[in-house]
């Protein structure tokens, strides 16, 4: 669905990307994986056309993606995103931010609720809350909602930037679980950002692990483990650690 070729990506002083290459496969859960600052949410800003990389290219269905914006809303109707913190509007209630591409797409009501439904029933959000302005609600709800938002026009693909950050670790255990069973069912291209190794292997079928705006490994989670392509790869791997007394913390 998605390769990139040789994008690297600069701000200022701070080279976020050096120049990578990267295949994302189709109807596959990638993860990109790695600690805060190694370009995680830059690499889903150029794989949106958010912005734009100082060299190389990424291409989007074997096409490169288009610059200038006009170009560039089929492109992004066809992907959803989800930024990191959910980024919903605050002055809207949960069902607006669902719906705000179908209104601003003219939408028939009907087939807007319609949907509306659909995606209730697939996130699991509580119908009754969706009145409720995003302040009121909680932070798996919020989330929920955010999920439903970057659903909501039936996109190819769905970049998730840390869906599951902030979040007390019951409400997250669930809501991986329940992100887990909608990438099964629906079957889009999902690339998820994580920074956590069992979150990581729980939802991805496929491991980009990224340290310094570079990728160190890609591969499953036992290649990561077994054959690991630099001594960060272990670091990175034991660094999660484990509950005294037995089992490992998620
Ligand atoms: P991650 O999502 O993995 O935490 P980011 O992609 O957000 O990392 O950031 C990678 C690096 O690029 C960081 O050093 C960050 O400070 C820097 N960076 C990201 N976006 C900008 C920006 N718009 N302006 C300046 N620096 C940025
Ligand atoms: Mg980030």
């Amino acid at each position: 669905m998605y390769e990139l070729q040789d994008v690297s990506k600069r701000f200022g002083a701070t080279q976020a990307l050096h120049p990578l290459s990267l295949r994302l496969p189709t109807g596959r859960t990638t993860v990109l994986l790695g600690p805060s600052g190694c370009g995680k949410s830059t690499l889903v800003r150029l794989l949106n056309g958010l912005l734009i990389p100082d060299t190389g290219r990424v291409l989007f269905d074997g096409k490169p993606l288009p610059r200038d914006t006009e170009a560039l809303l089929p492109v992004r109707h066809r992907v959803g995103y989800a930024l990191q913190g959910g980024g919903l509007f605050p002055h809207l209630s949960g069902e607006e931010n669902v719906t705000l591409m179908a209104r601003h797409l003219r939408w028939p009501a009907a087939r807007t609720r319609e949907r509306l439904a659909t995606l209730v029933e697939l996130t699991r959000f509580p119908a009754d809350a969706l009145a409720r302005y995003p302040a009121q609600l909680s932070g798996g709800q919020r989330q929920r909602v955010a999920l439903m938002r970057s659903l909501m026009l039936d996109p190819d693909v769905l970049l998730l930037d840390e869906p599951l950050g902030a979040l007390d670790p019951l409400v997250r255990h669930e809501l991986q679980g329940d992100l887990r069973a909608i990438f099964a069912r629906l079957r889009k291209t999902v690339v998820l950002v994580t920074h956590d190794l069992a979150e990581a292997g729980f939802l991805g079928d496929g491991i980009v692990l990224m340290r310094d705006g570079r990728v160190v490994q890609q591969g499953g989670l036992a290649d990561l483990e077994t054959r690991p392509a630099d001594p960060f790869v272990t670091r990175f791997i034991q660094a999660q650690r484990p509950v005294p007394g037995g089992g490992v913390v998620a």
